[in-house]
């Protein structure tokens, strides 16, 4: 269960009781609702309505260090881990991307 009031149009089946985001079941993964290029802006285009394992996903552990799982999602961009000494965002909506 995805919850959350995801788009049932931007999921696909995982069983027959649980679904995921289309784009994140094949390689390369890439959510449908990721909006922005990868490793320079990129933005949730579904933020507020986001299922379950994305809203409880945080980029940062308890002593502001990075979460072992956003370090292993950027890992597979390419990505180094989130480097705290730039400095730790508030919690709470990030701003969208500009058109
Ligand atoms: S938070 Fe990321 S993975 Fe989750 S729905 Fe939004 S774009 Fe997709």
């Amino acid at each position: 269960m995805l919850g959350g009031g995801v788009p049932t149009e931007l999921t696909e089946p995982l069983n027959p009781y649980r679904s995921a985001m289309k784009g994140t079941l094949t390689k390369p993964v890439r959510c449908v609702a990721l909006d922005g290029r990868i490793g320079e802006a990129v933005c949730c285009s579904i933020y507020d309505q986001r299922p379950s394992p994305c809203r409880e996903l945080e980029p940062w552990d308890a002593n502001g260090q990075p979460d072992e799982k956003c370090s292993r999602a950027r890992a597979a961009h390419d990505l180094p881990p989130l480097d705290p000494s730039k400095g730790v965002p508030p919690p709470g909506k990030p701003e969208p991307l500009a058109a």
